[in-house]
């Protein structure tokens, strides 16, 4: 890519995650040539934007190694900010032509600015080999995420169409396809024939954090399960893919996710829960409702939880459990593979047989494989053992490495058209049954495991 254009330059998202960044990838040296272009509504002056820089690539440049401060430097000096309302017809169209192509063009917009500036693009405006960047929440029903894939369908090609989702992280996905497919010990085994279930579990100990305006609209369900959890936990379940290649990668995760869907007996096979007053260490954290910007008659979850079921010959019968929550007592982010009891253990010996499990960490990257073995003192006491290591990371930040993948046109980190709406599909059958009520939304004390009835132990 000669240039990338962000749309929302004086946001959020683009301060904190997307310029740092893009400044891990400068200093690296693996966005060479690249020009940093950004545009918003608001009149910003250049010296505005220069400040946003310095300070965004703050951290990179003082971690730069040989070359990476003046790689910086040069991409700053030559940046600019630009005046523009995306959805006025015509408005980024006339950017775009001032720009040297090929063009990745960040949305890093209001979701509903995002799909109108789309709307009034046409694939003329847009610089041969130009990639769109679509941030979450992609669309928010099926309905909507298939009527904004067949807008940028008119745009792009779909391989250069990427729907960001920063939890794939390079490691992450590599790091479980790597274990999974270069592992004689566990591949065979990776079935319903010997898993009793798989738990994804994505708790924080982080509380709203000054987030209403977005979160209180979307919920636990809507901002973690639909989008990442359900990613992870296709990566878990798909089939052997013959390269690491985008389309077979993506298409492994697509067949998955189309045999998925949660069981219609929603009060069984969901739970939901916010957080009341509460405190995580030395913090005292508000109870939900009284944190700023939010509408307690929402009712929304700041915990949930699903249970998922992959329809097909491997995974029959086997739960997939799926929970993320907030401003809980300890933050524990990982997926933990049950295997079934041996199916015989000699007469003989003592203690508890404690299922094989194995843990997947997602931050700290890591490994644990849990086993009996026999005890010390008493051989025939059975007693639980522990074997860990560290797995490898990417020292790119998670908005660096999305970036790669558009900068160096790599889409296989990116959420595929058919994906992105299949998520919707498993998920909106139990977002509905919950806004019928159909299942209670439980309260639990922030800084806690959850609701006292919920068994969120670290099994
Ligand atoms: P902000 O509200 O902070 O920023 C939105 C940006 O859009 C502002 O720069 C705003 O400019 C600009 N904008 C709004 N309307 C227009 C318009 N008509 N033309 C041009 N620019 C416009 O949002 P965030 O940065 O937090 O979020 C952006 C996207 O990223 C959202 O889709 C969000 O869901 C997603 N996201 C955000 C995360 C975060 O941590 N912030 C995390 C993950 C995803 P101005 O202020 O001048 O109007």
């Amino acid at each position: 890519m000669r240039t990338l254009l962000i749309l929302g330059a004086s946001g959020d998202l683009t301060g904190r995650l997307l310029l740092p960044g893009v400044a891990g990838l400068i200093a690296q040296g693996r966005a060479p040539g690249v020009a940093v272009v950004g545009a918003g509504s608001d009149d910003w002056t250049a010296q505005q934007w220069d400040e946003r820089l310095t300070a965004s690539f703050a951290k990179a440049r003082a971690a730069a190694r040989e070359g990476g401060a003046a790689a910086l430097d040069a991409v700053q000096a030559a940046s600019s900010y630009h005046r523009c309302d995306v959805t006025a017809p015509g408005a980024l169209a006339a950017l775009l032509a001032t720009l040297e192509g090929p063009v990745a063009v960040y949305f890093a917009l209001p979701p509903a600015v995002s799909q109108k500036a789309c709307e009034v693009l046409s694939a003329q405006d847009l610089p041969p080999g130009s990639r769109l960047v679509m941030e979450k929440p992609f669309g928010s029903s099926a309905a909507s995420a298939h009527a904004l894939n067949q807008t940028l369908a008119t745009l792009v090609p779909e391989d250069h169409i990427h729907r960001v989702d920063h939890f794939l992280g390079k490691s992450t996905v590599f790091n479980i396809l790597g274990l999974r497919f270069a592992n004689r010990l566990l591949e065979p085994l990776w079935n319903s024939d010997h898993i009793e279930k798989v738990e994804i579990v994505f708790d924080e100990d982080l509380a709203l954090e000054n987030r209403a305006r977005y979160y209180d609209r979307a919920g636990a369900a809507r901002d973690m399960i639909q989008s990442h959890l359900l990613q992870i936990m296709a990566i878990i379940a798909m089939e052997a893919p013959a390269t690491l290649g985008e389309r077979d990668v993506r298409d492994g995760i697509a067949t998955v996710l189309r045999a998925s869907a949660i069981p219609e007996d929603f009060a069984a096979s969901t739970r939901r829960a916010r957080y009341t007053a509460g405190s995580i260490g030395e913090r005292s954290v508000p109870d939900y409702t009284a944190e700023e910007g939010v509408d307690a008659s929402l009712g929304t979850e700041t915990l949930a939880e699903v249970e998922v079921r992959i329809g097909n010959w491997r995974w029959a019968n086997v739960p997939f459990v799926l929970r993320s929550g907030k401003a809980l007592g300890t933050s524990r982010k990982e997926a933990v593979i049950t295997y079934k009891a041996v199916p015989h253990l000699p007469v003989g010996f003592r203690g508890v047989d404690n299922p094989t499990r194995l843990h997947i960490g997602f931050g700290p990257d890591d490994l644990t494989l849990d086993l009996d073995v026999n005890g010390p003192g008493d051989l025939f006491t059975l007693n639980r053992v522990r074997l860990q290591t560290q797995l490898a990371s990417d020292p790119l930040l998670p908005y660096g490495e999305v970036l790669d993948g558009v900068l160096n046109g790599d889409p296989l980190l990116s959420v595929r058209d058919d994906t992105a709406e299949e998520c919707w599909r498993i998920i909106e059958p139990a977002l509905s049954a919950w806004a019928a009520d159909a299942v209670p939304l439980q309260e639990y004390p922030a800084g806690s495991p959850g609701p006292a009835d919920w068994d969120t132990s670290a099994r």
